[in-house]
């Protein structure tokens, strides 16, 4: 299935939020010409980007390889701490909840996401991890960055991914491990 988008190229004169997530959103085409769910993940601590990662679960065949564990992972690596307080996250869809969890687990100090997942979204779209009683850490959270472009990645995906299926039939779609 290819991936009818291209990868953006951001202006480095204004670094901001959609600046960085211009680099998820790269990374999450990565992901769907890999076959995945085109969810990216960038992490950034003091102005430079110290991981870069895409949903990767069918490809390791690990149902924990999303975007953001893989990142959490990176992150930690490159700062020689797995206490990520410095770090922000961004991600180009809400964080599950196991991600959610991951994120609070790390003490990253910032999320930033495109798409609200009102089904699994663990940051406010369904549920608010971090407003969980008893919890020590509560990561700054921006939702809505570059939300548009992101969704549309998505819906066209699983629009295509469905009319695959409709086409040629379950054991075709199964077959190209869609
Ligand atoms: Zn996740």
């Amino acid at each position: 299935m290819e991936c009818p988008f291209e990868k953006v190229f951001p202006s480095k004169l204004v670094i901001n939020d959609e600046y960085y997530m211009s680099f998820a959103y790269n990374e999450a085409i990565l992901a769907w010409q890999a076959g995945e769910v085109p969810v990216g993940a960038i992490a950034v601590a003091n102005g430079e980007i110290i991981a870069s990662c895409h949903n990767s679960v069918d490809t390791l065949n690990d149902p924990t390889a999303h975007a953001e564990i893989l990142a959490i992972t990176q992150s930690s690596r490159a700062m020689g701490d797995w206490r990520l307080n410095d770090v922000t996250l961004y991600v180009t869809k809400e964080p599950c909840p196991m991600c959610a969890g991951a994120i609070i687990i790390s003490r990253i100090g910032r999320v930033v996401y495109a798409v609200t997942d009102g089904k699994m979204g663990c940051l406010g779209g369904s549920f608010c991890m971090q407003n969980l009683s008893g919890i020590n850490h509560h990561p700054k959270v921006t939702a809505g960055v570059m939300a548009d472009r992101c969704l549309q990645l998505l819906q066209t995906f699983f629009e295509q991914k469905r009319l695959l299926k409709e086409e040629n039939g379950f054991d075709l779609a199964k077959e190209l491990l869609l």
